[in-house]
């Protein structure tokens, strides 16, 4: 049902006028969405214009847009306002000021926000457009647009896991962040929230400085998908700048730089063969060898055990201590902000340990956990080992964790060991155990 609207200017006037209901040309945006156009001897009339005697013939229920004019709703880029036609006869004649229109553009702004009008805009999304010529913007409609054009965003639960397993099983890569649990992780940090959009999983992170896409739209990949995606992240963000795909697979740039977006590179995440990690053979590995044999000779009463949940505060305890000693030798302070926000992840991991399908050891010495790690498998041949986290002292603590890790996931062909977030320390580290295979992972902007 069409709300009825009071109307800024006399229906008198109006009735004496020729300047509504005619078209130059057609088809043009200045019609209202849904009416037909006939040519006349001027040009263009709307089909349900009587000449006659300049009534509408469809008067109760005509368009919203023939309802709101001279007033326009003006929709350019991830942006919606509520424009004045200065050609309007009316307007033309009287030149009302700002002042004389604000009771009637509060009225409006508030009726147009209303369950009834959203739905109208949303079923015939071209009633707004990009008016252009004597229009004057009299005022921001952003939340009419979210709520008119952008898709309804759900904070992300536990309970999503299934239907992203879903979609996530679909997809095939080797990289680490297409998991649940390297998307839930992060729940704290970010607001994570999702929608289907196109048909495809589109989840977003969003904290005080913006608005970013963890992941690509998960499914066919679509440019309308990539575009809406873009469209949302634009309207929560001050800089459109700050708008990025993140996470998106090398064999898929393909069909992004085809459609224009820009693609930069992110990080480098190392695939291993886990098999030469679990028995650490020949010259190659002689140096992990030596330091495993170090911790096993010096520690003879250190048990690697499976990770229980009431290990968890020894662990974060653990961490603690680990971040203290790394920020002693690193004073960077984007690194000491990294691991700081990472612990925050590692808490979040630990406490939902059970249900996101995390895997873990931990390593004993004196009855006291001194190292722990966590991961989870990617796929039927992949485990990606997600934290590592040892007291530095033990020497060669590091080195065994990682090695008995290996050798327990020997369901797994190979092992992903993560990115370097810029990191040439960890760069070094990662490639001391030979990778086989290092893969690119890469950010997209419009
Ligand atoms: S141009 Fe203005 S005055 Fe003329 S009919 Fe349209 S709304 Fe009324
Ligand atoms: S629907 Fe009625 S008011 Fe709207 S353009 Fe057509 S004739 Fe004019």
């Amino acid at each position: 049902m069409m709300p009825e609207l009071k109307q800024f200017v006399p229906s008198s006037y109006c009735l004496k006028c020729r300047g509504c209901c005619r078209f130059a040309e057609s088809p043009t945006i200045w019609a209202p969405a849904g009416c037909s156009l006939v040519k006349n001897n001027e040009g263009y009339r709307c089909s349900h214009l009587n000449e006659t005697d300049n009534h509408c013939k469809i008067y109760k229920k005509r368009p919203l847009d023939c309802r709101l004019y001279p007033f326009l709703l003006i929709k350019r880029g991830s942006s919606l306002s509520l424009g004045l036609h200065k050609s309007c006869c009316f307007i033309e004649e009287k030149k009302p000021s700002l002042h004389d229109t604000r009771g009637y553009t509060d009225y409006l702004k508030k009726i147009v926000s209303t369950r009834g009008i959203v739905s109208l805009i949303k079923s015939n999304p071209h009633v707004a457009a990009d008016y252009q010529g004597d229009v004057e913007i009299i005022a921001e409609l952003n939340e009419l647009y979210k709520k008119a054009y952008l898709p309804r965003l759900k904070r992300l639960t536990l309970q999503d896991k299934p239907l992203f397993d879903k979609y996530l099983r679909a997809h095939t890569t080797n990289l680490s962040a297409y998991h649940f649990v390297n998307i839930y992780i992060w729940k704290d940090l970010f607001h994570i929230s999702w929608a289907i959009i196109e048909n495809s999983l589109c989840v977003f992170y969003q904290d005080a400085i913006g608005m970013f896409m963890i992941l690509p739209p998960l499914g066919k990949v679509s440019v309308e998908a990539i575009k809406k995606c873009f469209e949302v992240m634009n309207w929560y963000n001050q800089n459109s700048e700050i708008s990025r795909i993140e996470n998106v697979d090398e064999k898929d740039l393909a069909a992004y730089t085809r459609a224009g977006f820009k693609v930069k590179l992110k990080d480098t995440e190392y695939i291993y063969v886990r098999k030469n990690l679990a028995v650490l053979v020949g010259n190659t590995y002689k140096h992990k060898r030596a330091s495993c044999n170090h911790f096993s000779k010096y520690y003879k009463r250190a048990e690697f055990l499976p990770y229980r949940p009431s290990m968890f505060k020894d662990c974060l305890g653990l961490y603690n201590l680990w971040m203290a000693k790394r920020k002693e030798e690193n004073n960077d302070a984007l690194y000491q902000q990294m691991i700081e926000d990472s612990m925050v992840s590692f808490n979040a991991a630990l406490k939902s340990y059970r249900n996101i399908g995390l895997r873990g050891y931990v390593v004993k010495v004196d009855d006291e956990i001194k190292a722990c790690s966590f991961g989870y498998p990617l796929h039927k041949g992949m485990f990606c080992i997600l934290f590592e986290i040892c007291d530095l002292r033990l020497k060669g603590l590091a080195q065994f964790i990682f090695r008995e890790f290996c050798r327990r996931v020997d369901g797994y062909t190979y092992i992903n060991s993560m990115g370097i977030s810029d990191l040439d320390n960890l760069k070094k580290v990662k490639l001391s155990y030979r990778p086989l295979q290092e893969v690119k992972s890469y950010s997209i902007y419009q």
